[in-house]
Protein backbone atom coordinates (compact mmCIF):
# COMPACT_ATOMS: atom_id res chain seq x y z
CA UNK A 1 0.00 0.00 0.00
CA UNK A 2 1.11 3.36 -0.55
CA UNK A 3 -0.41 6.20 1.22
CA UNK A 4 -0.39 9.42 -0.64
CA UNK A 5 -3.38 10.64 2.42
CA UNK A 6 -1.34 12.04 4.85
CA UNK A 7 -1.88 15.68 6.67
CA UNK A 8 1.30 15.85 7.77
CA UNK A 9 5.05 15.81 7.33
CA UNK A 10 7.03 12.78 7.42
CA UNK A 11 10.14 14.60 8.97
CA UNK A 12 11.21 14.67 12.18
CA UNK A 13 10.76 17.74 14.73
CA UNK A 14 14.48 19.45 14.46
CA UNK A 15 16.65 18.83 17.06
CA UNK A 16 16.92 21.55 19.15
CA UNK A 17 12.89 21.93 19.56
CA UNK A 18 13.60 18.28 21.13
CA UNK A 19 16.29 19.35 23.09
CA UNK A 20 14.37 22.00 24.47
CA UNK A 21 11.51 20.14 25.58
CA UNK A 22 13.86 17.36 27.18
CA UNK A 23 15.11 20.36 29.34
CA UNK A 24 11.20 21.03 30.14
CA UNK A 25 10.63 17.51 31.24
CA UNK A 26 13.83 17.46 33.34
CA UNK A 27 13.38 21.07 34.39
CA UNK A 28 10.24 20.53 36.12
CA UNK A 29 8.10 22.02 33.78
CA UNK A 30 5.14 19.34 34.94
CA UNK A 31 2.56 21.42 35.76
CA UNK A 32 -0.64 22.91 34.47
CA UNK A 33 0.24 26.31 33.18
CA UNK A 34 -1.96 29.74 32.56
CA UNK A 35 -5.14 28.84 30.21
CA UNK A 36 -3.83 30.74 27.50
CA UNK A 37 0.04 29.33 27.56
CA UNK A 38 3.12 30.17 29.38
CA UNK A 39 3.71 33.58 29.51
CA UNK A 40 7.45 32.84 27.55
CA UNK A 41 5.11 30.58 24.98
CA UNK A 42 3.02 33.56 24.34
CA UNK A 43 6.00 35.62 24.27
CA UNK A 44 7.31 33.85 21.86
CA UNK A 45 4.37 33.33 19.34
CA UNK A 46 4.04 37.49 19.44
CA UNK A 47 8.13 37.46 17.98
CA UNK A 48 6.85 34.85 15.44
CA UNK A 49 4.09 37.17 14.54
CA UNK A 50 6.57 40.14 14.47
CA UNK A 51 9.42 38.35 11.99
CA UNK A 52 7.60 36.23 10.01
CA UNK A 53 4.73 38.14 9.18
CA UNK A 54 5.26 41.87 10.39
CA UNK A 55 1.82 41.91 12.72
CA UNK A 56 2.45 43.46 16.29
CA UNK A 57 0.10 42.08 18.89
CA UNK A 58 0.81 41.25 22.36
CA UNK A 59 0.49 38.85 24.97
CA UNK A 60 -2.97 39.32 25.66
CA UNK A 61 -3.58 38.93 21.90
CA UNK A 62 -2.44 35.21 21.38
CA UNK A 63 -3.83 32.34 23.20
CA UNK A 64 -1.94 29.06 22.82
CA UNK A 65 -3.84 25.60 22.57
CA UNK A 66 -3.67 21.77 21.88
CA UNK A 67 -3.46 22.35 17.73
CA UNK A 68 -5.06 24.83 15.50
CA UNK A 69 -7.86 22.82 15.05
CA UNK A 70 -8.35 23.50 19.00
CA UNK A 71 -8.34 26.82 18.63
CA UNK A 72 -10.73 26.76 15.39
CA UNK A 73 -13.05 24.79 17.75
CA UNK A 74 -13.16 26.93 20.40
CA UNK A 75 -13.66 29.98 18.60
CA UNK A 76 -15.95 29.06 17.28
CA UNK A 77 -18.22 27.23 19.89
CA UNK A 78 -17.32 30.66 22.01
CA UNK A 79 -19.36 33.05 19.46
CA UNK A 80 -21.46 30.79 17.48
CA UNK A 81 -25.76 30.80 18.12
CA UNK A 82 -27.87 28.59 16.65
CA UNK A 83 -28.97 29.37 12.77
CA UNK A 84 -25.80 31.73 12.29
CA UNK A 85 -23.66 31.15 9.29
CA UNK A 86 -20.18 30.92 8.86
CA UNK A 87 -18.77 31.35 5.38
CA UNK A 88 -16.52 28.32 3.66
CA UNK A 89 -15.20 28.26 0.55
CA UNK A 90 -14.50 24.90 -2.06
CA UNK A 91 -12.19 23.26 -1.59
CA UNK A 92 -12.23 23.80 1.87
CA UNK A 93 -10.32 21.95 5.41
CA UNK A 94 -12.29 19.28 5.86
CA UNK A 95 -13.37 20.46 9.71
CA UNK A 96 -14.89 23.70 9.01
CA UNK A 97 -18.03 23.26 7.70
CA UNK A 98 -18.43 20.64 10.43
CA UNK A 99 -16.82 22.19 13.38
CA UNK A 100 -19.84 24.93 12.41
CA UNK A 101 -22.60 22.03 12.94
CA UNK A 102 -21.29 21.23 15.47
CA UNK A 103 -22.12 24.07 17.32
CA UNK A 104 -25.42 24.65 16.05
CA UNK A 105 -24.61 27.55 12.96
CA UNK A 106 -24.95 26.60 9.15
CA UNK A 107 -21.76 26.43 6.91
CA UNK A 108 -22.39 28.49 3.60
CA UNK A 109 -20.64 27.01 1.18
CA UNK A 110 -19.25 29.22 -1.58
CA UNK A 111 -18.06 26.69 -4.47
CA UNK A 112 -14.92 27.66 -6.23
CA UNK A 113 -13.50 26.67 -9.25
CA UNK A 114 -9.88 25.80 -10.77
CA UNK A 115 -10.48 28.47 -13.46
CA UNK A 116 -10.32 30.76 -10.37
CA UNK A 117 -7.06 29.22 -9.16
CA UNK A 118 -9.56 27.64 -6.56
CA UNK A 119 -9.42 31.21 -4.92
CA UNK A 120 -12.42 33.21 -3.54
CA UNK A 121 -13.25 36.69 -5.35
CA UNK A 122 -14.50 39.53 -3.85
CA UNK A 123 -18.19 39.31 -5.32
CA UNK A 124 -18.44 36.29 -5.04
CA UNK A 125 -17.98 37.03 -0.92
CA UNK A 126 -20.19 39.78 -1.14
CA UNK A 127 -23.02 37.76 -2.64
CA UNK A 128 -22.84 35.42 0.11
CA UNK A 129 -23.20 37.55 3.13
CA UNK A 130 -26.32 37.80 4.65
CA UNK A 131 -26.98 39.19 8.25
CA UNK A 132 -26.88 36.10 9.58
CA UNK A 133 -22.92 35.95 8.90
CA UNK A 134 -20.90 35.07 12.54
CA UNK A 135 -17.82 34.37 10.27
CA UNK A 136 -15.95 33.93 7.38
CA UNK A 137 -13.17 31.51 7.16
CA UNK A 138 -9.95 32.22 4.88
CA UNK A 139 -7.11 29.45 4.07
CA UNK A 140 -4.15 30.30 2.49
CA UNK A 141 -2.08 28.24 1.67
CA UNK A 142 -5.03 26.47 1.38
CA UNK A 143 -5.33 22.54 1.71
CA UNK A 144 -6.04 20.90 -0.27
CA UNK A 145 -5.92 22.87 -3.33
CA UNK A 146 -2.55 24.84 -2.69
CA UNK A 147 -3.87 28.39 -3.55
CA UNK A 148 -2.15 31.12 -1.97
CA UNK A 149 -3.82 34.55 -1.64
CA UNK A 150 -1.68 37.80 -3.49
CA UNK A 151 -2.26 40.97 -1.64
CA UNK A 152 -4.49 42.33 -4.51
CA UNK A 153 -6.40 39.04 -4.38
CA UNK A 154 -6.92 39.64 -0.32
CA UNK A 155 -7.77 43.53 -0.47
CA UNK A 156 -10.56 42.82 -2.84
CA UNK A 157 -11.77 40.30 0.22
CA UNK A 158 -11.17 43.02 2.83
CA UNK A 159 -13.23 45.66 0.88
CA UNK A 160 -16.05 43.70 0.78
CA UNK A 161 -15.40 42.84 4.23
CA UNK A 162 -15.28 45.93 5.57
CA UNK A 163 -19.18 46.93 4.41
CA UNK A 164 -19.88 44.38 6.80
CA UNK A 165 -18.60 45.33 10.28
CA UNK A 166 -20.45 42.81 12.40
CA UNK A 167 -18.44 39.72 10.75
CA UNK A 168 -15.77 37.74 12.48
CA UNK A 169 -12.60 36.74 10.10
CA UNK A 170 -10.99 33.55 10.64
CA UNK A 171 -7.56 33.56 8.93
CA UNK A 172 -5.96 29.93 8.95
CA UNK A 173 -2.58 30.56 8.07
CA UNK A 174 -1.23 27.07 9.04
CA UNK A 175 1.00 26.33 5.94
CA UNK A 176 2.62 29.70 5.79
CA UNK A 177 6.02 28.18 5.08
CA UNK A 178 5.47 26.26 2.50
CA UNK A 179 5.68 28.06 -0.35
CA UNK A 180 6.79 27.65 -3.56
CA UNK A 181 8.31 29.23 -7.15
CA UNK A 182 7.05 32.69 -6.80
CA UNK A 183 4.53 32.55 -4.46
CA UNK A 184 4.02 34.45 -1.07
CA UNK A 185 2.84 34.27 1.91
CA UNK A 186 0.55 37.43 3.07
CA UNK A 187 -1.74 37.86 6.11
CA UNK A 188 -5.12 39.40 5.70
CA UNK A 189 -3.76 42.12 8.18
CA UNK A 190 -0.54 42.86 6.49
CA UNK A 191 -3.21 44.39 3.24
CA UNK A 192 -6.26 45.35 5.93
CA UNK A 193 -4.92 46.02 9.45
CA UNK A 194 -7.80 48.00 9.98
CA UNK A 195 -9.62 44.20 10.31
CA UNK A 196 -7.66 43.91 13.34
CA UNK A 197 -10.03 44.09 15.88
CA UNK A 198 -12.54 41.29 14.45
CA UNK A 199 -9.73 38.85 12.60
CA UNK A 200 -8.23 35.69 14.24
CA UNK A 201 -5.17 34.53 12.94
CA UNK A 202 -5.07 30.75 12.99
CA UNK A 203 -1.50 29.15 13.25
CA UNK A 204 0.71 26.41 14.97
CA UNK A 205 3.78 24.08 15.39
CA UNK A 206 2.37 21.47 13.74
CA UNK A 207 3.24 21.97 9.89
CA UNK A 208 6.01 24.38 9.68
CA UNK A 209 7.96 22.32 12.35
CA UNK A 210 6.58 18.92 11.83
CA UNK A 211 5.41 18.93 15.16
CA UNK A 212 1.66 17.13 14.70
CA UNK A 213 1.68 15.22 17.69
CA UNK A 214 3.02 17.80 20.43
CA UNK A 215 -0.61 19.35 19.54
CA UNK A 216 0.33 23.38 19.91
CA UNK A 217 -1.25 25.23 17.84
CA UNK A 218 -2.57 29.11 18.82
CA UNK A 219 -4.94 31.83 17.74
CA UNK A 220 -4.12 35.63 17.42
CA UNK A 221 -6.78 37.81 17.84
CA UNK A 222 -8.45 41.18 19.01
CA UNK A 223 -8.29 40.44 23.02
CA UNK A 224 -12.27 40.23 23.20
CA UNK A 225 -12.05 37.11 21.22
CA UNK A 226 -9.05 36.23 23.05
CA UNK A 227 -10.28 36.15 26.63
CA UNK A 228 -13.52 34.60 25.21
CA UNK A 229 -11.86 31.15 23.68
CA UNK A 230 -9.74 31.27 26.94
CA UNK A 231 -12.85 31.01 29.20
CA UNK A 232 -13.78 27.96 27.03
CA UNK A 233 -10.82 26.19 27.74
CA UNK A 234 -10.34 26.86 31.36
CA UNK A 235 -13.63 24.39 30.95
CA UNK A 236 -12.37 21.48 28.49
CA UNK A 237 -8.35 21.44 28.30
CA UNK A 238 -7.25 24.08 31.13
CA UNK A 239 -3.88 24.20 28.95
CA UNK A 240 -2.13 22.68 26.41
CA UNK A 241 0.88 20.28 27.58
CA UNK A 242 3.66 22.55 29.34
CA UNK A 243 6.11 20.09 27.38
CA UNK A 244 5.05 20.68 23.94
CA UNK A 245 4.41 24.59 25.03
CA UNK A 246 8.30 24.15 26.02
CA UNK A 247 8.82 22.96 22.88
CA UNK A 248 7.18 25.88 20.47
CA UNK A 249 9.06 28.39 22.81
CA UNK A 250 12.02 26.49 20.92
CA UNK A 251 9.94 26.29 17.52
CA UNK A 252 8.61 29.85 17.51
CA UNK A 253 11.85 31.88 18.88
CA UNK A 254 14.76 29.74 17.98
CA UNK A 255 16.37 29.00 15.02
CA UNK A 256 14.08 28.95 11.66
CA UNK A 257 17.15 27.40 9.50
CA UNK A 258 15.38 24.15 9.52
CA UNK A 259 11.64 25.47 8.14
CA UNK A 260 13.92 26.45 4.97
CA UNK A 261 15.55 22.85 4.91
CA UNK A 262 12.31 21.95 4.81
CA UNK A 263 10.65 24.19 2.59
CA UNK A 264 13.26 22.67 -0.14
CA UNK A 265 12.41 19.13 0.56
CA UNK A 266 8.90 20.10 -0.14
CA UNK A 267 10.08 21.89 -3.09
CA UNK A 268 11.68 18.99 -4.90
CA UNK A 269 9.11 16.54 -3.73
CA UNK A 270 6.31 18.60 -5.41
CA UNK A 271 8.69 19.04 -8.99
CA UNK A 272 8.27 15.31 -8.59
CA UNK A 273 5.41 14.65 -8.56
CA UNK A 274 3.97 17.40 -10.60
CA UNK A 275 6.53 15.88 -13.62
CA UNK A 276 5.05 12.43 -12.60
CA UNK A 277 1.44 13.26 -12.95
CA UNK A 278 1.81 14.89 -16.06
CA UNK A 279 2.84 11.45 -17.16
CA UNK A 280 -0.64 10.23 -16.15
CA UNK A 281 -3.43 10.34 -19.30
CA UNK A 282 -6.86 11.75 -17.87
CA UNK A 283 -4.95 13.91 -14.77
CA UNK A 284 -4.84 17.53 -15.45
CA UNK A 285 -3.26 19.41 -12.04
CA UNK A 286 -2.92 23.65 -11.32
CA UNK A 287 0.49 23.31 -9.43
CA UNK A 288 0.26 24.15 -5.81
CA UNK A 289 1.34 27.43 -4.89
CA UNK A 290 1.92 26.43 -1.46
CA UNK A 291 0.79 23.61 1.25
CA UNK A 292 2.04 19.58 0.35
CA UNK A 293 -0.63 18.61 -1.65
CA UNK A 294 -1.63 18.08 -5.14
CA UNK A 295 -4.88 18.64 -6.03
CA UNK A 296 -5.64 16.86 -8.72
CA UNK A 297 -8.12 16.55 -11.39
CA UNK A 298 -9.55 13.62 -12.33
CA UNK A 299 -12.60 14.41 -15.20
CA UNK A 300 -10.37 12.53 -17.99
CA UNK A 301 -10.53 9.36 -15.90
CA UNK A 302 -14.58 9.74 -15.86
CA UNK A 303 -16.73 7.12 -17.84
CA UNK A 304 -13.57 4.84 -18.37
CA UNK A 305 -13.72 1.68 -17.55
CA UNK A 306 -11.67 -0.91 -15.31
CA UNK A 307 -10.24 -4.04 -16.75
CA UNK A 308 -13.12 -5.34 -13.70
CA UNK A 309 -15.72 -3.32 -16.28
CA UNK A 310 -16.66 -0.80 -13.33
CA UNK A 311 -17.10 2.45 -14.81
CA UNK A 312 -16.18 5.79 -12.90
CA UNK A 313 -18.30 7.69 -12.26
CA UNK A 314 -17.37 10.27 -9.14
CA UNK A 315 -13.89 10.81 -7.62
CA UNK A 316 -14.55 8.41 -5.00
CA UNK A 317 -14.85 5.87 -7.72
CA UNK A 318 -11.42 6.97 -8.59
CA UNK A 319 -10.29 6.70 -4.83
CA UNK A 320 -11.62 3.46 -4.44
CA UNK A 321 -10.18 2.06 -8.02
CA UNK A 322 -6.91 3.15 -6.86
CA UNK A 323 -7.04 1.62 -3.77
CA UNK A 324 -7.98 -1.89 -5.42
CA UNK A 325 -6.31 -2.26 -8.64
CA UNK A 326 -3.05 -0.30 -7.68
CA UNK A 327 -2.77 -0.06 -3.69
CA UNK A 328 -2.49 3.69 -3.48
CA UNK A 329 -4.54 5.37 -0.63
CA UNK A 330 -5.23 8.97 -1.82
CA UNK A 331 -8.58 11.44 -0.63
CA UNK A 332 -11.27 12.11 -2.81
CA UNK A 333 -12.14 15.70 -3.77
CA UNK A 334 -15.72 15.41 -2.22
CA UNK A 335 -14.68 15.09 1.32
CA UNK A 336 -13.17 19.02 0.38
CA UNK A 337 -16.69 19.98 -1.41
CA UNK A 338 -15.02 19.75 -4.92
CA UNK A 339 -15.42 17.54 -7.40
CA UNK A 340 -13.74 15.28 -9.73
CA UNK A 341 -10.33 15.99 -7.61
CA UNK A 342 -8.54 13.80 -5.78
CA UNK A 343 -6.05 15.00 -3.37
CA UNK A 344 -2.27 14.12 -2.85
CA UNK A 345 0.02 14.31 -0.31
CA UNK A 346 4.07 15.16 -0.96
CA UNK A 347 4.53 15.21 2.65
CA UNK A 348 5.93 11.43 1.85
CA UNK A 349 9.55 10.49 0.98
CA UNK A 350 10.42 10.93 -2.22
CA UNK A 351 10.75 6.90 -3.19
CA UNK A 352 6.99 6.81 -1.78
CA UNK A 353 5.58 9.46 -4.38
CA UNK A 354 7.81 7.82 -7.44
CA UNK A 355 6.08 4.06 -6.60
CA UNK A 356 2.37 5.53 -5.85
CA UNK A 357 2.04 7.94 -9.16
CA UNK A 358 3.66 4.56 -11.30
CA UNK A 359 1.21 1.97 -9.83
CA UNK A 360 -1.32 4.79 -10.76
CA UNK A 361 0.03 5.57 -14.01
CA UNK A 362 0.25 1.65 -14.58
CA UNK A 363 -3.59 1.60 -13.64
CA UNK A 364 -4.63 3.95 -15.39
CA UNK A 365 -3.47 2.75 -18.74
CA UNK A 366 -5.53 -0.27 -18.17
CA UNK A 367 -8.63 1.79 -17.88
CA UNK A 368 -10.42 1.71 -21.25
N1 LIG B 1 -5.92 24.15 9.28
C1 LIG B 1 -5.67 23.40 8.18
C2 LIG B 1 -5.96 23.99 6.85
C3 LIG B 1 -5.17 22.10 8.31
O1 LIG B 1 -4.92 21.38 7.21
C4 LIG B 1 -4.93 21.59 9.60
C5 LIG B 1 -4.45 20.20 9.77
O2 LIG B 1 -4.50 19.38 8.92
C6 LIG B 1 -5.19 22.41 10.70
C7 LIG B 1 -5.69 23.69 10.50
C8 LIG B 1 -4.98 21.98 12.12
O3 LIG B 1 -3.72 21.60 12.44
P1 LIG B 1 -3.30 21.39 13.97
O4 LIG B 1 -4.54 21.19 14.76
O5 LIG B 1 -2.42 20.19 13.96
O6 LIG B 1 -2.57 22.65 14.36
Amino acid sequence: MVNLTVGEPDLDTPEHILLAAEAALRGGDTHYTATTGTLALRQAIVTKLARDNDLPYTVDEVVAGCGGKHIIYHALAATLNPGDEVIVHTPYWVSYPDIARLNSANPVIIPGSEAQGFKLSPQELAQAITPRTKWVILNSPNNPSGAVYSEAELSGLANVLRRHPQVLVMSDEIYEHFVFGEARHVSLLNVAPDLKQRTLIINGASKGYAMTGWRLGFGAGPAFLIAAVAKLLSQTTTCPSSISQAAAVAAFAGDQQPIAAMREIYQQRRARMLDLLAEIPGLSCTPPAGAFYAFVNVSGLLGKRTPEGAVLHSDTDVVTWLLNEAGVATVGGAAYGMSPYIRLSFASAIEVIEQGCRRFKDAAERLS
